[in-house]
């Protein structure tokens, strides 16, 4: 993989997430040299896929090359590759593009989604977690938009326009409004020809209430944005069934329908390699201790989504969302600069900053510690957070024009289909 060898201890980190970008910017130029691996040349900003598959973003504005990240650091080194294998007797890894010993090895891998073993659903639905797929999403909606528009019967335009999303957690609620969005502004200028009122966007939820993981005050008030908006909100229906046409659920709803959004749940993204009890088989994260140390290997370490925490405030685990991310990357960017240096590490100890969700053009819930709020102010909230967080200055000014273009204009302007989508 052409890494020079040097005298300094060398980390490897493989993903470049979250956690692994600011790990890897933590150790930049330190006592140790870094080799950062991504199967992609960039680090995605999950939170806003859901605005590139509804035409409100352009791809580039929610991506950052991971080189750029690192370049200025020359003890740091990036490989796009995808890593295959972890061999810990050998203190090595197995790659897309050849083999590589580390001192130190961090997974920093993230997760993939989650069908819970239905094969039907994995073969026909559109996931979500990468840019690919948004692009693959806003392609396919445009599509359906331009054949509803030749379909010869009523039925028929209402399967292209049958928009179906399964999960309402943060990422199913935001998509569900920016699709409403289009329907409530884009449809009517743009497609003159279609009637809006064949547009139905079904959002379904297993669970009794929408954004399960946040507050009741939350779930509530999204509900009712989201209903405000024309979504049709089904709790307790969980999809058993999709055939790429006809969604079956546990309830006597059924739809035609021709596209189904699968953000139902995700699944940790191991690596092969380390023994089975490392791993937490039913969500598929490694074990580790404070440290963020997986269990019985003393220098292979995870982060981040694919890390298992258990500790008495958080039993299940640390929530699988940014900031745990970005803190425990931190962390660990110092405790492996201590353990170089034959000091001891300092535990884990999340920080949690709240969390939030928006509904449509300007509302939004957020849920603080002591705080909840919901509408206009949580929805300007929002904006800012995600407009902060957001990895580097131009992606920054980009999403801020086209948020207020868009805001002005009642526009999505990336209403593109550059690469058509073949179901
Ligand atoms: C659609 C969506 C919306 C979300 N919205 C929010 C939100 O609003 N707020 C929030 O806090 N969180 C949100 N999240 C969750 C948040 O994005 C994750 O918690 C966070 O990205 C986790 O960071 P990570 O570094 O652990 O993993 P990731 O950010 O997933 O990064 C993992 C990296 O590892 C790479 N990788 C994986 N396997 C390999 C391999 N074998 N070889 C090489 N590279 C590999 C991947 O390419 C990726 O770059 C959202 C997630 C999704 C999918």
């Amino acid at each position: 993989m052409n890494i020079p060898q040097s005298n300094l201890s060398r980390i490897v980190i493989v993903g470049g997430g979250f956690a692994g970008v600011n790990l890897a910017k933590t150790i930049a130029n330190k006592n140790a040299q870094v080799v950062l691996i991504d199967k992609h040349n960039y680090h995605t900003f999950q939170p806003l896929l859901y605005q590139v598959s509804s035409s409100g973003l352009e791809p580039d504005s929610i991506a950052y090359p991971l080189r750029k990240i690192i370049k200025k650091h020359k003890t740091s080194f990036f490989r796009l590759a995808e890593v295959e294998q972890i061999v810990p007797e050998n203190n090595e890894i197995i790659t897309s593009i050849g083999h590589l010993s580390y001192d130190y090895l961090v997974i920093a891998t993230g997760t993939k989604t989650n069908y819970f073993g239905n094969k039907a659903i994995q073969s026909n639905s559109m996931p979500m977690k990468s840019v690919p797929q948004a692009l693959n999403i806003r392609s396919l909606i445009l599509q359906n938009f331009e054949k509803a528009a030749i379909a010869d019967t009523k039925e028929e335009r209402e399967a292209y326009l049958n928009f179906v999303i399964v999960g309402a957690g943060p990422t199913g609620v935001e998509l569900a409004g920016a699709i409403a969005e289009l329907k409530n502004n884009i449809l009517p200028r743009d497609y003159h020809d279609l009637d809006p009122d064949d547009m139905h966007i079904y959002l379904l939820e297993g669970a009794e209430r929408v954004l399960p993981p946040m507050s009741e005050h939350a779930s509530k008030k999204a509900e009712k944005f989201l209903t405000k908006l024309g979504v049709k909100v089904r709790c307790n229906t969980v999809v058993k069934h999709y055939d790429g046409s006809t969604v079956t659920t546990n309830s006597d709803l059924k739809m035609e329908s021709e596209t189904l959004i699968w953000a139902a749940g995700v699944t940790g993204a191991p690596i092969q390699g380390l023994k089975a009890e490392a791993l937490m088989e039913k969500t598929n994260r490694y074990n580790v201790n404070q440290f963020n140390q997986v269990e019985d290997y003393p220098n292979i370490f995870a982060v981040g989504d694919i890390a298992l925490m258990t500790l008495e405030d958080y039993p299940k685990g640390h929530p699988q969302v940014a900031q745990p991310a970005i803190q425990q990357g931190k962390l660990l960017g110092k405790n492996l600069l201590r353990l170089i240096d034959n000091k001891s590490m300092k535990p884990f100890v999340y920080k949690d900053k709240g969390s939030m969700a928006t509904i449509g053009r300007n509302k939004a819930v957020v849920d603080l510690k002591h705080y909840k709020f919901g509408g206009f102010f949580a929805w300007f909230v929002w904006m800012f957070v995600h407009l902060m967080s957001l990895v580097g200055f131009r992606n920054r000014v980009i999403v801020l024009f086209n948020w207020t273009y868009n805001y002005i204009n009642f526009d999505k302007a990336a209403r593109l289909i550059i690469r058509p989508f073949k179901k």
